[in-house]
């Protein structure tokens, strides 16, 4: 039988550059899976149910937290986010290694359910790069942007309660470190024996 599957949660402000950075992990470290949240935010365009997000209304993302259903539940940005404990459960107890991208908050929960939870925070360089990104992509207004720096802020000063705090100041850099921390927790955790053997010979 596998052994059991780790946890791994990423968590950043919005604009650090998470998105991409997961990507590029999964492309340098196979067999990673992804735990898929519900959430009673809309689909954007190009997202489908099932694949990004679970899309629920909120009287049915309440019901499933009533019923304990989420390993982890948060308002983020004023919509409802979980991630469903049975999913999640079930994809650990196959052997897979999942990645929560998920937020602060939840990652504190999770890290309570799971012990062994891995937490992962990308940083992004400091407030004022932030805050150039958000300006450069242009997809944002002068209030919601500085509503991100505001969240940005208060979750920045969360970042010491991470395991590992990744700073994305040249994306090929942080995404190098980040398949670092990875491929050292995992094979930490999953490959004892091998880890037995090289101790053995050193
Ligand atoms: P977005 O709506 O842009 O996809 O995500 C917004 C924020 O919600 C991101 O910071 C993302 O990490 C967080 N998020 C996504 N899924 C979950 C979840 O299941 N639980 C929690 N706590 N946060 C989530």
């Amino acid at each position: 039988m596998a052994p059991r599957g780790l946890p791994l949660v990423i968590s950043a402000p919005s604009g650090a550059g998470k998105t991409t950075l997961i990507r590029r992990l999964c492309e340098q470290e196979p067999g990673l899976e992804f735990s898929i949240s519900h959430t009673t935010r809309p689909p954007r365009d190009g997202e489908s149910d099932g694949v990004e997000y679970h899309f629920v209304d909120e009287a049915a993302f309440r019901a499933m937290a009533a019923a304990g259903g989420f390993a982890e539940w948060a308002l983020v940005h004023g919509n409802l986010y979980g991630t469903s404990f049975a999913a999640l459960e079930e994809q650990l107890a196959r052997g897979s290694d999942v990645i929560l991208d998920i937020d602060v908050q939840g990652a504190l929960q999770v890290s309570q359910r799971f012990p062994e939870a891995v937490l992962i925070f990308i940083q992004p360089p400091s407030l004022e790069e932030l805050h150039r990104r958000l300006e450069a992509r242009g997809s944002d207004s002068p209030e919601v942007i500085e509503r991100r720096l505001r969240n940005a802020a208060e979750e920045m000063s969360q970042a010491h309660r991470y395991h590992h705090v990744v700073v994305n100041e040249r994306l090929e850099r942080a995404a190098a470190e980040l398949a670092a921390v990875v491929a050292m927790v995992r094979g930490a955790t999953t490959q004892p024996s091998s880890r037995a053997a090289t101790a053995a010979t050193d």
